[in-house]
């Protein structure tokens, strides 16, 4: 045993018919969905889309996926176009993604990486040495994240492994990790991963969550087990339509997280993966629901409303913008849509 829960029954589209997540009519085009992109769903979350729209819609396969949009892109965010060695993604100076594993405990219907996840399994061992061989030599890099598919789909021999690899090279100051499983499958958060998450002084675990009804009883106490152990929690959430694209659904979101010792790190806009277009809101929309949210949340419970500009540029923050330039003074819009002018100090 390696501290990994037993391998889960593959599920198929009959599976789905018979939970009454899809019509027995719809079964035939499904079948073509699922041939181009997979299907995997862990009973937490099969459970979980039984009793809530809004995560099943994030892992039931559609017929929409069928359609093919002009902006779709294979490669949304530039994985391939910044990869100095394979496996890994070297995009800013300070900071490298280490793409682990292309294996996932779900398969999101609307993954940026839904071209890539579950095609072949874990990193091989030559090209994760390989990438561990350029982050030791490139002393720029202060960051390593972690991410996939999922990294903690791996064994938690595995992880301390790498944990130990990566705390091994003196210029890595931070590991984050980027994760769906302590929601989706929160039977791997054990003590065995949790200990081997602690290896490194400073690691930092990033949960994608993306609805309230998601937080299943184990899944909060997965996070709880997490948070006891000292492990700073992020989430952060992709802005889907018809899953959690209305104030009062992120407002759930946001505020239980904060409750469970999580902060909300950024709300993505949804990505321009290849199939996905019917998640698209505008960001128009996203940008007015995070003016209503303003008004609403603390702080603490506020995301960074954030736009991964296809082809590989980055990320930024896309509003809403509260600060307009006006002449040597600025025009400032307070949560009530209300202006007010701001001085800077005069120079002496
Ligand atoms: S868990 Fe993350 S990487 Fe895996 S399918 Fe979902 S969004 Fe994609």
């Amino acid at each position: 045993m390696d501290g990994s829960p037993p391998p889960r029954p593959a599920l198929s589209i009959a599976d789905l018919v018979a939970d009454g997540l899809a019509d027995a009519e719809q079964a035939p085009v499904l079948e073509q969905v699922v041939q181009d992109f997979r299907l995997r769903l862990t009973p937490q979350m099969r459970a979980a889309s039984a009793l809530s729209d809004g995560v099943a819609r994030q892992f039931v396969p559609s017929a929409a996926e069928l359609i093919q949009r002009p902006e779709d892109s294979l490669d949304p965010i530039g994985d391939d176009v910044h990869a100095p060695v394979p496996g890994l993604t070297h995009r800013y100076p300070d900071r490298v993604i280490l793409h682990v594993t292309k294996t996932c405990e779900v398969y999101c219907r609307f993954c940026f990486r839904r071209e890539t996840v579950g095609d072949t399994g874990h990193l091989p061992p030559d090209q994760l040495e390989a990438a561990l061989d350029y982050i030791a030599q490139t002393p720029a890099i202060w960051e390593v994240i972690l991410t996939g598919g999922d990294p903690l789909v791996l064994s938690p021999r595995r992880i301390a492994d790498l944990m130990a690899r990566l705390t091994a090279i003196a210029h890595v100051g931070v590991i984050r990790l980027h994760t769906r499983v302590p929601v989706v499958a929160p039977d791997r958060i054990t003590d065995a991963l949790i200990a081997a998450l602690r290896l490194h002084p400073s690691v930092w675990v990033v949960v994608h969550t993306n609805h309230a009804d998601e937080l299943t009883h184990e899944a909060r106490a997965a996070l709880a087990r997490l948070a006891d152990a000292g492990v700073p929690l992020l989430a952060q959430t992709v802005l889907l339509r018809e899953v959690n694209d209305n104030a009062n659904a992120l407002e759930d979101l946001f505020c239980a997280l904060i409750r469970l010792r999580v902060k909300p790190y950024y709300l993505h806009h949804c990505d321009l993966a290849r199939g996905a277009g019917h998640f698209r809101t505008t960001i128009a929309a996203g940008q007015a629901i995070m003016t209503a949210l303003r008004g609403r949340l603390s702080g603490t419970c506020l995301p960074t409303y954030v736009l991964d500009i296809p082809g590989g540029f980055g990320k930024v923050p896309i509003g809403p913008d509260y600060l307009l330039a006006d002449g040597q003074s600025w025009r400032v819009t307070d949560p009530n849509g209300q202006i007010h002018r701001y001085d800077d100090p005069v120079k002496s």
